[in-house]
């Protein structure tokens, strides 16, 4: 354990994996508090019971005494009641909030009139859940926007209750590009109207009340997931209108880079892929693996040229436009495929089917959110591009690292402070790392990739560099099991 003392830590979420995933945010969720329950410490999370989640499949079951729970937000009453099962793989609680007149959507998030309903039930039930355990837990962590009340409910709603005098909380912000803004006249109804004065008056006056600036405001420390992202915020080009508040509250903003699950993303145990392999046979893997994936997608396996990879949302964030004419000239014109694996915006789908059916024994585009095909393309892929215009840590490059995939990154956020530009006289270096949010600067890493992958040496190197690194829980866990004694210890 990183600190002697065993903590309790109520850990909140509007999406935590396996059970509802969009993102980052549910594989961090689901991974973290586990590291922190292996290090003895007791942690219980609050998520909703979304409809779509199995509750055969996670084995769900009723708690007795969480039934039937009333909770008023502003002029209506919320009822709820509790289903616990484990995060699987542990011994970790997590509790589901049953309100199907909240939660029994299609999607996880909406965007409907009640969206600042459905979270701020969450945060409060989350905390009068602990009441009913008779629970004080040290440590309240929350997530992004939906749980970011947290902090103003146990500083004003709850404050009268002894049992959480010693608790602290943390807000961990996933993106800042979600902040949950909402009309100022929904005030009431999350139960803040008489602690209106507490809130952001500048943005009251202004018609606004936003989820993520409160628990800026509140939260006794706030982390980001990537030291590089920490500082960026903070700054009028990637705060997105945040950065006045957290420059305020500077000394409390902390950044610690996300963990990789390396049970579920190991070459060695994958059982999505076709061959398992290691540092030692990663050259023959990745061959074996790179014909299955071609032939499953119907392309022809033409030995040599590097094999590129993506799978990402696509969105504006992921700065994929970079890519658009720097790979359209690389297919023209060398021998490289491509495999892209993502769905989002109609612009980078629409170019992505355009690359297939341009270049169709060389591209091939699935369009979808697919677990499997993502493990099988971080195995067969050689090049993995992430040129992100914005990424508070980013996974796929560390997945890429550990499955011998070299990351083509721009340097921003996680992206900067998880891969190192390969320096080929030294032999120091992991990937390929460009500055400017341009395409230039993208071809430039690109040429450079395909330049140094037809060196073997070299290449191996590099390859190896990147299996080498070690971003396990076991070592970003700790940073949080340091910052939650913190805490704890400073009364
Ligand atoms: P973000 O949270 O911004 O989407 P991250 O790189 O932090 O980006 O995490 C993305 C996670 O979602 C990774 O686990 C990645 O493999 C997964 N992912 C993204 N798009 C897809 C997809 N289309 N199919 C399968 N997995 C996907």
């Amino acid at each position: 354990m990183a600190e002697e003392r065993s903590l309790s830590i109520c850990f909140v979420a509007s999406e935590i994996a396996p059970f509802a995933k969009t993102g980052g945010l549910a594989d961090v969720a689901g991974a973290l508090p586990i590291h922190l329950a292996s290090q003895g410490h007791d942690v219980r999370m609050f998520m909703p019971l979304y409809s779509k989640i199995d509750s055969e499949k996670f084995a769900l079951t009723p708690v007795e005494f969480l039934r039937d729970i009333q909770i008023r937000l502003g002029s209506q009453v919320f009822g709820f009641s509790v289903f616990v099962t484990k995060l699987p793989g542990s011994e970790v609680d997590v509790y589901m909030i049953n309100c199907p007149s909240l939660y029994h959507r299609p999607g996880i998030y909406t965007g409907e009139w009640d969206e600042h309903l459905r979270f701020a039930l969450l945060s409060r039930a989350a905390i009068e859940c602990c009441q009913r355990m008779g629970w004080g837990p040290d440590i309240f962590h929350c997530n992004d926007w939906h749980t970011a009340l947290v902090p103003i409910y146990l500083k004003t709603v709850y404050q009268w209750d002894r049992l959480f005098a010693n608790s602290k909380s943390v807000l961990t912000i996933h993106n800042i590009a979600y902040q949950g803004l909402f009309p100022a006249d929904v005030v009431p109804n999350l139960g803040l109207e008489e602690h209106r004065h507490l809130l952001f008056q500048q943005d009251l006056e202004a018609g606004a009340v936003g989820f993520l600036k409160t628990g800026i405001l509140y939260a006794d420390v706030v982390t980001t997931v990537s030291r590089t992202y920490a500082r960026e915020i903070q700054t009028e080009a990637f705060g997105m209108g945040l950065e006045g508040v957290l420059q305020q509250r500077r000394r409390t903003v902390v950044g610690i880079v996300n963990g990789v699950d390396y049970e579920i993303w190991n070459p060695q145990t994958d059982t999505y892929i076709s061959q398992t392999y290691g540092i030692d046979d990663v050259a023959e893997g990745k061959a074996a693996n790179r014909r299955d994936l071609l032939s499953q997608l119907g392309l022809p396996n033409d030995e040599g040229g590097p094999l590129l990879g993506i799978v990402s949302r696509l969105t504006a964030q992921k700065g994929l436009e970079l890519t658009f004419e720097p790979l359209t000239q690389a297919l023209r014109y060398l021998n490289v495929r491509l495999v892209v694996l993502g769905t989002g915006e109609s612009r980078y789908e629409d170019h992505f089917h355009w690359l297939q059916q341009t270049f169709p024994q060389k591209v091939c585009y699935y369009r979808g959110y697919n677990e499997a095909l993502a493990h099988m393309i971080e195995a067969a892929a050689d090049i993995f591009l992430m040129p992100s215009r914005f990424e508070p840590c980013g996974l796929n490059q560390m997945y890429s690292l550990r499955y011998g995939t070299v990351p083509i990154v721009r340097k921003t956020g996680g992206l900067a402070d998880t891969v190192q530009l390969f320096d080929p006289a030294s032999g120091e270096g992991t990937g390929f790392v460009f500055e400017h949010f341009d395409s230039t600067g993208f071809a430039w890493a690109l040429k450079t990739a395909l330049s140094t992958y037809r060196k073997p040496e070299l290449w191996e190197r590099l390859r190896r560099n990147g299996m080498q690194e070690d971003f396990s829980w076991q070592r970003q866990g700790a940073e949080y099991e340091r910052l939650y004694a913190r805490l704890a210890s400073s009364g």
